[in-house]
Parts: C-alpha cells; sequence; structure tokens
C-alpha cells in the first residue's frame, strides 16, 4: 500500500480525534461521524491500445447524514483506498463548514491521466460511471461527482452522457455530476470557482487586524508576497485572482518540473499563457527558474499556497519555511507532523476544508440550477434593471441633475449568473471564516483554525444525526 496516502488518511483521523476531544459529543456519535459509510473499490477492464489493461478505481461516500453525498473524482497515480476516503471525509467537514446540504464522498482512478489518449480516457471514464450506476453511487439525489485533480469539465460532460444514456426520462438527471460545460448544463463561474474561494478566504483572515499582530502582518491583502505551490486549476486562478483583484505580489510559482521566482512579482496572465502554449512554466521570460525545484519551500514570503497533492509539507522540509501564512488551497497538504512544529512556531494556517470549499460550494449552485432547470438571473435581471432605472429617473427628476451614461449604465445593472454565482461564493466565504473564527476565539482549549474548523462542521454534522433520532 502507498505509505503516502496512509499518511495522508492518518493524518486526517489525528487532526479529526484532536478536534472531537474539544467537544462534548458522546463517543459513539463521534465515532461514526468519523468512520467512511461506503467505500466500493472496482476493477474494470478497458481496451488500451491492443490490449485490456484492469483498472482500479475507488468511490467512497463518509457520511449520508444529508444527502446527496458529494465530491470530486481524481485522476492520479497516488490513487488507493486510504487516500480516497480521508479525502472523502474531508469533504463531509468542508461542506458542513459551508452550508453546503451534502455527505461527503470521493472518486478516483488509479492512472496518470498523460499517459492516455483523450479516446482511452473517455472509455475508462465512461466505464467508471457504468460502474458507478450498476451499484447505485451516483445519481442526483444519490451522490454528485465533480471533478478534482486530473479531471475538469471534459469528464463531467463524459459522466452526464453516460448517465443519461442509462436514466432515461429522470427529469434531474443533468444534476448527476458538477462541473460540466456551461453548454452542458455547467455553471458560469465554476472553473474558477475554487481558486476564487482561495482568494476571498485569504482576504478574509487579513481583515481582522488583531490576529495579524503576533505574525508581524498588516492588514489586507495587497502588497501581500505570495508563493503558489502547484499550477493547476487552483493554484492558477488562486493567484491570478489574488494578484488581479486583491493586489498581491506573487513572487514564486512552483510546478512538478521546476520553480519560478521573482522577487518584484509574476505577470499571472503572462504566466497562464504562457503555459498553456508550452505546457510547461519553464522557459518563461518574467521569472528566474530556481536552481532546485523543491526550493519553493523555503521562498521568502508572507503566504504559501500549496495548491497541488497531500504531504507537501513534511518534517523534512518544514523548517524551511518562511510564509507567515499557509492557504490550503490542496488537500491535506501538510503532515501531522509537520502541522505540529507550523503551530508551535505560531504559523497561521487556514486549513483545507474551509479554504478550498469554494468549488463544492459552486457545485452546490450549479446542482441547485440543474433542479431548478433555470438559469440564476433569468426571472429577475429585466426587473431590477428597469426598478433601478426608475429609481434613477426619479432621482433626476427631484434634483434636477442628471447622471452620466457610464454611470448610469452601471447602476442600473441587473445581476447575471456570474455575478449571483460569485456573490454568493464571496457570501459564503466570509460568512464560514467568521463562523470558524468564532470558535477558535470564544472556545476554551481551541488554539488552531484547523481545530475550530473541524469543531464547527463535528457539530453541524452532530446536530443532523441527533436530529434525525439516530442518537437520541
Ligand atoms: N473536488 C473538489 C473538492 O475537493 C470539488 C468537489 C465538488 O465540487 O463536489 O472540494
Amino acid at each position: 500500500m502507498n505509505k503516502k496516502a496512509v499518511s495522508f488518511f492518518e493524518t486526517v483521523q489525528t487532526n479529526f480525534d484532536k478536534a472531537a476531544a474539544l467537544t462534548e459529543w458522546p463517543k459513539g456519535l463521534i465515532a461514526q461521524i468519523k468512520a467512511c459509510n461506503s467505500v466500493y473499490q472496482m476493477r474494470f477492464p478497458v481496451k488500451i491500445g491492443d490490449s485490456y489493461e484492469v483498472i482500479e478505481a475507488y468511490r467512497v461516500q463518509h457520511s449520508q447524514h444529508r444527502q446527496p453525498t458529494k465530491g470530486g473524482i481524481r485522476y492520479s497515480n497516488m490513487v488507493d483506498q486510504e487516500e480516497v476516503m480521508a479525502l472523502a471525509s474531508l469533504m463531509t467537514f468542508k461542506c458542513a463548514i459551508v452550508d453546503v446540504p451534502f455527505g461527503g464522498a470521493k472518486g478516483g482512478i488509479k492512472i496518470d491521466p498523460n499517459k492516455y489518449s483523450v479516446d482511452e480516457l473517455q472509455r475508462i471514464t465512461r466505464r467508471y460511471t457504468v460502474e458507478l450506476i450498476k451499484k447505485g453511487f451516483i445519481g442526483p439525489s444519490v451522490d454528485v461527482p465533480a471533478p478534482d485533480y486530473g479531471t475538469g469539465s471534459r469528464e463531467m460532460a463524459w459522466i452526464l452522457d453516460t448517465y443519461q444514456t442509462f436514466s432515461k426520462g429522470e427529469i434531474d438527471a443533468v444534476g448527476c455530476v458538477t462541473g460540466k460545460p456551461v453548454n452542458q448544463n455547467g455553471i458560469r463561474g465554476r472553473t474558477e470557482a475554487t481558486g476564487r474561494g482561495v482568494y476571498y478566504g485569504i482576504r478574509e483572515a487579513l481583515s481582522y487586524e488583531d490576529d495579524l499582530i503576533s505574525l508581524g502582518l498588516s492588514p489586507g491583502i495587497e502588497g501581500k508576497r505570495i508563493v503558489v505551490q502547484g499550477f493547476g486549476n487552483v493554484g492558477s486562478f488562486s493567484a491570478q485572482i489574488s494578484r488581479n483583484e486583491g493586489n498581491a505580489k506573487i513572487v514564486g510559482v512552483a510546478e512538478y518540473d521546476g520553480t519560478l521566482y521573482n522577487p518584484d512579482g509574476i505577470d499571472i496572465d503572462a504566466l497562464i499563457e504562457f503555459k498553456k502554449e508550452n505546457k510547461s512554466i519553464k522557459g518563461f521570460k518574467g521569472a528566474k527558474l530556481l536552481e532546485n525545484k523543491h526550493d519553493w519551500i523555503g521562498i521568502d514570503c508572507d503566504i504559501l499556497i500549496p495548491a497541488a497533492l497531500e504531504n507537501q509539507i513534511h518534517a523534512d522540509n518544514v523548517h524551511q519555511i518562511k510564509a507567515k501564512i499557509i492557504a490550503e488551497a490542496a488537500n491535506g497538504p501538510i503532515t501531522a507532523e509537520a502541522e505540529q512544529i507550523l503551530n508551535d512556531k505560531g504559523i497561521m494556517i487556514l486549513p483545507d476544508m474551509y479554504l478550498n470549499a469554494g468549488g463544492v460550494t459552486v457545485s452546490y449552485f450549479e446542482w441547485l440550477k440543474n433542479l431548478s432547470h433555470m438559469r440564476f438571473g433569468r426571472m429577475e435581471k429585466r426587473f431590477n434593471q428597469n426598478t433601478y432605472s426608475s429609481i434613477i429617473n426619479a432621482v433626476e427628476r427631484l434634483t434636477d441633475k442628471s447622471i452620466n451614461a457610464s454611470e448610469k449604465k452601471l447602476i442600473t445593472r441587473g445581476a447575471d449568473e456570474i455575478d449571483l454565482v460569485r456573490s454568493g461564493l464571496e457570501e459564503t466565504m466570509v460568512t464560514a471564516y467568521a463562523n470558524i473564527r468564532d470558535v477558535l476565539i470564544n472556545r476554551h482549549k481551541v488554539k488552531d483554525l484547523r481545530s475550530a474548523a473541524f469543531i464547527n462542521s463535528i457539530d453541524k454534522v452532530a446536530n443532523d444525526y441527533i436530529s434525525m433520532g439516530v442518537f437520541p
């Protein structure tokens, strides 16, 4: 069994136990909340080239205290049962923190997607979906997958098409998966959602002046030096939005094949374009390529955003960190051992289950859109626009002054789907941070944001079980 994945699962369990010990819930209830309820391990043959390959895959539903269960599907060589169990557990707590009414789940296929053609990936994805259908592990009211590491809207479209083939007449079938392309019943703003949520989360953490004194940081994200490890979907949007909307300075970007550094800040829009064309960040002119690609860990910065895979910050490299805040855009990037060291040093950790919850939050909006069979904003956009125009006209009439045309256009604009998605996501991230911070400040013995986040979600899940009458 993969050693790294075992320790990731253990890390999640250790973090859970540490937080659960600070609550008053009965032992049995805590044990139920911790357990992974349903684990489906599968093997299926797929024709690759001239021969058949037996594919190893999983779907884990950690908790059905709310349904459907929800969570992404990852394609990676590191996938094994324990990794998927760890990720499914995190999904339960993630959904609870941001008040998304789902249980947690996760799927994984043990493949390196770069080694397969698009055709082969399609065959693997469709066959995996059929396996899920056969065992009742997918459906808009049962379990709803989404993208994760190594997958994107293309894979979700294949899943949707396969599901629909087998669900004739099911009116809500398109809600069986989220993260779909916009023209395939997806929602605007889903692709950027996790990265945008990371930005809102960091911005919130930096808005509480008192919390920053011990870190020696001034309030506000503007001008903060950020290093991003991992420049895939989550890393690139986190960096781009932090820079373009928050005026942060991205001084380092690390990928599996190299690390870029520029103390004056990297032009992220240009780097995204460069990576699109070259499939790598190496060779980008706007920054220096470090000799050792692992040196991202020690770059002098204020905020380090690990946005790749789990276990990237461990006992052997944790001492090199100069950042004052670690913002976990990835799931489980810090091992339990490293976490202890970081906590002792007083470094602030913004925990994954809060910080990267933007993805599932917008997935929730997509699912709601699918069930309502209507784009957000369709009913009220014109009505609002007309109301705002009437107000402006009345103000102009009463004051005998006129507002210039471009200002008028801005004020009278009705919200489109993307505006509503972004505002819903921002509201979600702001409120959730305030709730977690409240636990940290007001609950006796809680010393770090991860435990506070766990406690916040354990309380919500526990209350659900109690109101179901499962634990009277
Ligand atoms: N895979 C993402 C996560 O880990 C998104 C899950 C979803 O949208 O259901 O949060």
